[in-house]
């Protein structure tokens, strides 16, 4: 059993003014089926539309939603690092702003968490992307499962949960956000994957490159690795 007093979402947010409000209702219903303290933290990611102010205004309206605003652009790790650092619930859950991600997967996530795992992790089981990016991230998750001695179906899917305190233990760099279960794992985290809806982006543009996204990913490949077998993982037995 794990247990759930209060869960911290934590949600980047680069350019998706016209997904924000759509977003916070669809995460206020999807709330009325979990009953705990919950807050939805909006990390702004230096977005250059007007996220912030849509962000102000949902503040505003609902005690339960806290922003925070970087000065310049990131990255979406950096505002998970940044989230996940001011965060005040026991529980994190992460998820995109773009809508990709559904809400409504929540509870099911928040259930299986509660079964006794530190991590629950979305897998897109039926995804709607490109043609060019579902083959892209086929063949990333492969590499990185066969180097990373690993079996995750799917670590690009940015709906998971996370106990707070190892998450921000997790070793912090730019790309981290696509290795969350490893760096997890390096803590001993028990880690459950669960099959999610995906829905196909109608506002905004991506904001990746299937190239840059590859390189920059296969050079972050070899650090995880390096990390795995660097780890310093120890328990106290006695003490005086
Ligand atoms: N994002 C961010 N900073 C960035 C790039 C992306 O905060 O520099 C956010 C973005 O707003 C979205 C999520 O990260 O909520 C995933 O980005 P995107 O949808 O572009 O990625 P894709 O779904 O195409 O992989
Ligand atoms: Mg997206």
């Amino acid at each position: 059993m794990s247990t759930i007093s209060s869960i911290s979402l934590v949600i980047p947010v680069y350019n998706e003014e016209d997904n924000l409000p759509i977003l916070y209702r669809e995460i206020a219903t999807a709330l009325e089926r979990v009953e705990k303290t919950a807050e939805i933290l909006l990390v702004d990611d230096g977005s250059k539309d007007r996220s912030l102010d849509v962000i102000k205004a949902l503040a505003d309206g609902d005690a339960r939603v806290r922003f925070l605003a970087f000065a310049e652009n990131r990255g979406q790790s950096a505002a998970f690092a940044a989230g996940f650092q001011h965060a005040a619930g026991d529980v994190i859950v992460t998820m995109d702003s773009d809508l990709q991600n559904d809400p409504a997967d929540i509870p099911a996530l928040l259930a299986t968490y509660e079964q006794g795992h530190d991590m629950v992790i979305g897998w897109r089981a039926n995804r709607k992307d490109t043609w060019v990016k579902r083959m892209t991230s086929k063949i990333g998750n492969a590499i990185r499962n066969r180097i990373s001695r690993e079996t995750v179906k799917d670590t690009g899917c940015s709906l998971k949960v996370m106990r707070a305190d190892m998450a921000r233990r997790i070793p912090m760099f730019n790309g981290m956000h696509r290795f969350l279960p490893t760096l997890m794992k390096l803590q001993g985290a028990r880690v459950a994957e669960v099959a999610v809806n995906h829905r196909p982006r109608v506002h905004g543009r991506s904001k990746y490159g299937v190239l840059d996204r590859a390189m920059t990913t296969w050079y972050d490949l070899i650090a995880v690795r390096w990390m795995q077998l660097r780890y310093i993982d120890y328990r106290i037995k006695e003490k005086n």
